[in-house]
């Protein structure tokens, strides 16, 4: 469609369009002066449209085609557009099961630099283009001929070429020989003085041409076809062989897109440039200079023994060719992630699908991507993996493709080659990859230099389930404990510089940490400096590094009191101010903000400021601190009796050992309470029933009903899984929304 739309810009029509996404083809086509409209609306159907054209992938009852029903504005298939773009012109068309794009793509640059200026439709992206199409001002159109629903049949070609045909689109035909026949009439289309060019290893694509009368030449691996290669060698991408043609040699080819399906493209675009009268030598030329299709074995990553390649294959055929070509590598280990195209393709080839991971390592698959298709009962990834297994492939797993980058980041090693494969939105799996192997490289060269600049501690990929007392989380990409005040000023700057998402970090008492960890830079200050304390009279000063329970006994030994009601909160002073830790409703519990007298901060800029405590804003477990790392803090505290401060203490402690769950993992309350209501967050979990519920390693405890403990390895998937089932059956039964106390990072 974006191919279309693209010509018929260049052209100078108006274009307009909708998707469900956008992407750099959408903003590519806007630079154009097209306007590109995220998801379907009657109203992206402006007054003056004259014709709405759509792609097989859009539902009969889609909004947009109903209203250009109801407006009576002339409704057409994409592949009339392009039949009729095509039948002006000399039209060259590629069509087959597989490898259309590459060969389109080679026949079209061949052209190009043929100076025949062509106009160019392809299904996808070619480097050499900058996109997937061009208007140009030569008389040929060279474009991908669609054969998934037969709207292949609008084209009227002059040269067609064959790649291969086999059992697809079962969506569409019922059985090989409605495709065989929807080819026969294709090829029954060919302009007078056409020809078309096959493939003479495929049975199916030789049949249907039996009966054809037209000129005909054929490409193929062996020596009955017209052109065939000798003498091949591959090596990495590069693929090199010798072309015969007619029994004569006509010279070297090298290639240097991998894999003996790509020998055979190009062998078809050698019979295409033969045909129009080009020279062997311009046309091996072109070939040697083709730098490929987008997500065409499309070399993603390449760094530190690691591989990533991503590839657009979703059919068994075409993933077996895939997988093939990675043995031109010596790689330790081969990891595949794949996502199934279509329900009906899932269905009627999952036995192909279970043969065609032999030799792969590790195997990852997520859930089908519909295209447009309604859910097929009993067809889901469940069916390819056991067909997998069945087949000997043990180590599989199946992973939500949003969590794909995560899994394979944490599993992958050196020596591995990590190949992503499908035709759905996949891609974003192999980008995120992508983004962050490099954003590792990146950090290799930055933590030197941060270890170089830096006075305090720098570690790398530090585990944060041990800094947090839910004992949960992956790693942080990096970690430091910056010495004093100037040290953490460069440390921020640094973070700036780069662009690294920073975190500060106390005692990780009210966190829950993502099982993919933190990427990004946490800071802990809990180096010496940010944990001195000073008192003077009334006033202590402390270091928000400095732990809360250690000031509370100091405190009370020293005759101070303020702080006994928050004995047992496990945090440090800076974490606890800046989430104003304090107890329940009942005024005897103090929360830590109304001893704040005052603040020493500092922005992420690097900037000292001293805010007075008045001046914050202190509510229920929240600041406006958002801004700020606290650096230490002035509490405004009253002198007691020791022994009185020792014996409050003793009492708070000994209630909250009664009610609170102090003996497990745990992050303390999971929810806030809500304001105004008559009951508590844990008296109506509890009255639900729900104590003791459990999701993977997490469980509601029996003791507290708002603490959620990590009960067995749980994960923060588990704890987040379970938080949602309770805000849902508390917003069910008391319409109360549950608001999260513990920060999720
Ligand atoms: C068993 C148990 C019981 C608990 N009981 C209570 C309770 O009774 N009352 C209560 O209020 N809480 C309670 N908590 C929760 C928790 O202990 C408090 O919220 C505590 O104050 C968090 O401090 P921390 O240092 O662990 O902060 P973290 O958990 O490390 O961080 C919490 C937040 O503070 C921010 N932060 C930390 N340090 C700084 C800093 N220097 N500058 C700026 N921001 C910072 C972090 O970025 C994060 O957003 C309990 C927790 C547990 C595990």
């Amino acid at each position: 469609m974006s191919g279309i739309a693209r010509v018929l810009l260049e052209m100078g029509y108006k274009v307009s369009g909708s998707d469900t996404e956008l992407s750099d083809i959408t903003k590519r086509l806007e630079s154009m002066g097209g306007r590109v409209f995220k998801g379907h609306s009657p109203s992206n159907i402006s007054k003056d449209v004259e014709v709405l054209v759509y792609s097989s992938s859009i539902v009969k009852d889609n909004p947009e085609l109903e209203e250009a029903r109801r407006r009576k504005i002339r409704v057409i298939h994409r592949a009339e557009v392009l039949g009729e773009l095509f039948n002006n012109k000399k039209g060259i068309a590629v069509t087959g099961t597989h490898g259309k794009t590459t060969t389109t793509s080679l026949i079209s640059v061949m052209l190009k630099n043929s100076n025949m200026d062509p106009t160019v439709i392809i299904g996808g992206e070619v480097r050499q283009f900058k996109g997937n199409a061009k208007l140009g001002n030569g008389p040929y159109l060279v474009a991908e001929a669609d054969e998934s629903d037969s709207s292949f049949l609008h084209l009227r070609p002059l040269y067609a070429v064959i790649t291969n045909i086999e059992m697809e689109h079962l969506d569409h035909y019922k059985t090989l020989d409605d495709i065989k026949a929807s080819y026969r009439s294709f090829v029954g289309n060919l302009k007078d003085g056409g020809a078309v060019f096959y493939n003479q290893g495929d049975a199916n694509a030789k049949d249907i041409l039996k009966d054809f009368h037209g000129d005909s030449e054929s490409f193929g691996l062996s020596q009955d076809a017209d052109i065939y290669p000798i003498a091949v060698k591959m090596v990495g991408f590069s693929t090199t062989f010798k072309c015969i043609y007619k029994n004569k040699l006509l010279g070297k080819v090298t290639l240097n897109i991998p894999g003996m399906h790509n020998v055979l493209n190009a062998l078809a675009t050698i019979l295409i440039g033969l045909g129009l009268g080009l020279d062997f030598n311009a046309i091996a030329s072109s070939i040697k200079n083709f730098e490929g299709a987008r997500r065409r074995f499309q070399l993603r990553y390449s760094s530190g023994g690691i591989m990533l390649i991503d590839d657009y294959a979703h059919h068994p055929t075409e993933i077996r060719a895939v997988l093939d070509t990675c043995k031109n590598w010596k790689n330790k280990r081969l990891v595949v992630i794949f996502q199934p195209h279509r329900y009906t393709r899932t269905k009627f080839l999952a036995d192909d699908f279970g043969r065609c991971f032999e030799g792969v390592n590790k195997l990852i698959l997520t859930d089908i991507y519909a295209a447009s298709e309604k859910p097929i009962k009993g067809v889901s990834i469940k069916n390819i993996c056991d067909k997998v297994k069945a087949n000997g492939i043990a180590d599989i797993a199946i992973v939500d493709k949003n969590d794909i980058a995560e899994y394979v980041i944490r599993l992958k090693r050196r020596g591995d080659m990590i190949v992503v494969l499908g035709a759905g939105d996949i891609k974003k799996a192999a980008d995120d990859i992508c983004e962050k192997l490099e954003r590792r490289t990146l950090d290799k060269k930055l933590i030197s230099e941060l270890k170089r600049s830096a006075k305090g501690q720098v570690r790398v990929e530090e585990p944060i389930a041990p800094h947090t007392s839910f004992r949960i989380g992956g790693a942080s990409s990096i970690w430091v404990e910056p010495a004093d005040i100037a040290d953490l000023k460069r440390i921020l700057m640094f973070a700036r510089t780069h662009k690294i998402p920073v975190f500060v970090i106390g005692n990780g008492t009210n966190l829950l940490v993502s099982d993919s960890g933190f990427n990004g830079m946490m800071i802990h200050l809990g180096s010496p400096f940010f944990k001195s304390v000073r008192i003077k009279g009334e006033t202590v000063r402390v270091g928000a590094g400095f732990s809360l329970p250690k000031l509370i006994k100091l405190c009370c030994d020293k005759a101070l009191s303020g702080l006994e009601s928050l004995v047992g909160i496990p945090g440090t002073v800076g974490g606890a101010i800046y989430m104003n830790a304090g107890g329940s409703a009942n005024p005897i519990y103090k929360n830590i903000g109304e001893v704040a007298a005052s603040l020493k901060v500092m922005d992420y800029s690097g900037k000292i400021k001293r805010l007075k405590g008045e001046d914050v804003k202190f509510g229920y477990r929240r600041s406006n601190l958002g801004g700020y790392i606290i650096l230490e803090a002035a509490l405004k505290l009253k002198k007691h009796h020791k022994d009185v401060l020792n014996l409050s203490c003793t009492q708070f402690m000994a209630i909250k050992r009664e009610k609170q769950v102090l003996d497990m993992p745990s992050a303390g309350c999971i929810f806030k309470n809500p304001s105004n209501f008559q009951f508590t967050c844990g008296q109506m979990i509890d009255m639900l029933g729900l104590k003791g519920k459990r999701m993977g390693g997490a469980e509601i405890s029996p003791k507290h009903a708002n603490f959620i403990v990590n009960k067995d390895n749980a994960t923060c998937k588990d704890v987040l899984a379970l938080a949602e089932f309770i805000k849902k059956k508390v917003k069910e039964n008391y319409n109360i929304p549950l608001e999260m106390e513990v920060k999720v990072i």
